[in-house]
């Protein structure tokens, strides 16, 4: 009977996304790509599970949140008090942090149960995609000792999730150097943001494995000064690769000259 499928026993395969997510502020703001992430979350089929890979967890190890109930991490300092106060209480799901790690055998994963949570890097954007919190989300940590191709490998090993109900959300900026904002110019992009943007949207249409080649781009020391924020972009390349798709983007745009705002998506069938 239908009742007694196992939940992977469905024929739609869900899309994976790469969402830009700039400011925390964005999680209280209404603009062109709040809403642009909100109009995903309206028309994407309901997952049963989201899988977040945050540019906010970034630590020497790979961990998934393992615990029922994820605390909301206020991870960031100098914001407004409105932006403290806000909680994404989705639940966690320790049953697909359990497949996640049985998944990616050989690489070992650590079940986190009480360090971290849901970073601003998650919620921010969730609170558009999924602004009433209830689809269970589990967060991966990115592993700084991992080489991009490595990223790109997990990533890859991560798309069987898709064909199980599971929206993978990877979260950070393509480009994003705090130490060259220039706030007089909101929607502005320096040359070399420009170009490095590019780069990134040209190898995710064409052969997105090969992203790891942005690691040897002439402006890549100004676009990645260091590498969180980019690294979740490789997750959503080792799935574009693994599927056999390109990664497009949905949304594109600027920010204070050294932020790139574009958004990618894998789709699902
Ligand atoms: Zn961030």
């Amino acid at each position: 009977m239908a009742s007694d499928a196992p939940t992977g026993n469905t024929s739609t395969v869900m899309p994976a996304v790469f969402v830009g997510h700039g400011s925390p502020m964005n999680a209280l703001e209404r603009n062109r790509y709040t809403s642009a992430w909100a109009t995903l979350g309206r028309t994407l089929p309901q997952p049963r599970a989201i899988l977040a890979v945050s540019a906010h967890w970034y630590i020497n190890a790979s961990a998934v949140t393992a615990m029922a109930r994820p605390k909301t991490i206020h991870d960031f300092y100098g914001f407004p008090d409105e932006l403290f106060a806000v909680q994404y209480p989705a639940p966690g799901s320790p049953e697909l942090a359990a497949e996640l790690a049985e998944l990616v055998q050989p690489t070992w994963i650590g079940m986190d149960m009480d360090s971290w949570g849901l970073d601003h890097g998650t919620w921010s954007v969730l609170a558009h995609l999924y602004p009433d919190a209830d689809v269970p989300v589990v967060q991966l940590s990115i592993d700084a000792t991992k080489t991009a191709e490595q990223h790109v490998a997990l990533g890859a090993a991560l798309e069987p999730l898709r064909h199980d109900g599971v929206l993978i959300v990877a979260s950070g900026n393509v480009v994003h150097n705090l130490r060259r904002i220039e706030w007089g110019r909101p929607d502005g992009a320096f040359d070399w943001n420009l170009e490095f943007d590019e780069a990134a949207r040209a190898v995710l249409a064409e052969r997105p494995a090969a992203i790891g080649e942005l690691t040897r781009h002439r402006h890549y020391d100004l676009a990645a000064p260091t590498p969180d924020h980019l690294i979740p972009l490789y997750y959503l390349a080792g799935v574009a690769h693994a599927a056999g798709r390109s990664a497009d983007a949905f949304v594109e745009g600027y920010a204070m000259g050294s932020l790139s705002m574009t958004s990618y998506v894998v789709r699902g069938d």
